[in-house]
């Protein structure tokens, strides 16, 4: 058992940079928690805690049973992999995989057994003999893990370790990561400011702003329903329409359009209202849902849909819309339809979800 307890975790840099603030997070064997939020939050900062490069201000981090916050790095059998693959360059590939094994004087056939088991996964089998100058990005990034993998650690931790390579590579070695993850059992903290990478891998998400946790949920629960209005822009691609209106009665105005408030919403002045691109569509002729009308200023071409920017009548407002590729709108002038069960609603002053649609 090596479930990872982090306990009222605080790093003060000074008194204005406080990049963790008061966290608590449990990552279970066989978890992958992803940290997620903009640069600067305090992701890495909490992976350096985890690992003991940092001491922090006050709280605890556990692992199993043990409080392992005054051991050194090298005592806390933890595997970390950064963005920057720091590999030595005058070893192979696998003397590279070798040496985060010989300080713990593992027996030679057991060092052999895991590093073969580890670049098969990995498909680092034909590789083993090449110096790191002779090997891709993707493969550097590889052996990085595999360093880490064959080492059998307590905790995984990853920071950002697809950063560095292109955009289908990413894609690739994301995929190769969530399998190879998958059969791990140890817990996953894994750190990436691309929300793709945080849906796709993992199995929680905690998303960060400015050193405070603002949701931890699944990748599902934090898409359908964002607990706030940060965590609803910041995940979600394309971004979420967020918009603040004033309301009359139990109506949220859009422009010239009447949008019912949810209810047990008592007349506010005004409330945030969102709704994700791609759960706004074009309106049927009897149409059910609540219905705004526009006119189409930008189309973009995605391939597989059209991301469409539209000003609303009576409003500076954009809605973006994505419509699937075979869509068709005869001209500019479009009604669109916002279904009221895909609506999200926030508190205008806390910017707290409102409600449970
Ligand atoms: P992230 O990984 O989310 O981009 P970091 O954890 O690296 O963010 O940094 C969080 C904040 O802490 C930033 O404002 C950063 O400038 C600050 N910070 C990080 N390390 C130090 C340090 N050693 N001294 C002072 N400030 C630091
Ligand atoms: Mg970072």
């Amino acid at each position: 058992m090596s479930e990872l307890k982090i306990k009222n975790l605080r790093k003060a840099y000074s008194r204005q940079i406080v990049p963790v603030k008061d966290l608590d997070l449990q990552v279970k064997n066989g978890e992958f928690l992803t940290l997620v939020g903009p640069s600067g939050c305090g992701k890495s900062t909490i992976l350096r805690l985890i690992a003991g490069l940092e001491q922090p201000s006050s709280g605890k981090v556990e692992i199993g049973d043990r409080d392992v916050t005054a051991l050194s790095p090298g005592d806390r059998n933890i595997a970390m992999v950064f963005q920057s693959y720091a590999l030595y360059p005058h070893m192979s590939v696998y003397d590279n995989m070798a040496s985060g094994l010989k300080l713990r004087k593992l027996a030679a056939g057991e060092v052999q057994t895991r590093i073969q088991e580890a670049s098969r996964v990995l498909g680092l089998d034909e590789l083993l003999d090449r110096k790191p100058a002779k090997l891709s990005g993707g493969q550097r990034q590889r052996v990085a893990l595999g360093r880490a993998l064959v080492r059998d650690p307590d905790v995984f931790l990853l920071d950002e370790p697809l950063s560095n390579l292109d955009a289908l590579l990413r894609e690739q070695v994301r995929a190769d990561l969530k399998q190879i993850f998958q059969k791990q059992k140890s817990p996953v903290v894994y750190v990436t400011h691309d929300q793709t990478e945080a849906m796709t891998l993992s199995s929680k998400v905690a998303v960060l702003n400015k050193g405070l946790l603002q949701q931890l949920d699944t990748p599902e629960v934090i898409y359908t329903k964002p607990a706030n209005r940060f965590v609803a822009s910041f995940i979600g691609s394309p971004q979420m329409n967020l918009m603040t209106l004033p309301c009359s009665g139990n109506h949220g105005l859009l422009g010239n359009f009447k949008i019912p408030l949810p209810k047990a919403t008592r007349s506010p002045q005004a409330i945030g209202l969102g709704i994700r691109p791609e759960h706004v569509r074009l309106a049927q002729p009897e149409e059910n849902e609540t219905t705004v009308h526009g006119q189409v200023f930008l189309v973009e071409n995605l391939g597989m849909s059209y991301l469409l920017s539209i000003r609303l009548d009576g409003e500076e407002t954009t809605l973006r819309a994505l419509l699937p590729s075979d869509a068709h709108w005869n001209n500019e002038d479009l009604t669109l339809a916002l279904p009221g069960d895909r609506l999200h609603w926030f508190d205008a002053k806390t910017e707290d979800r409102i409600g449970n649609t």
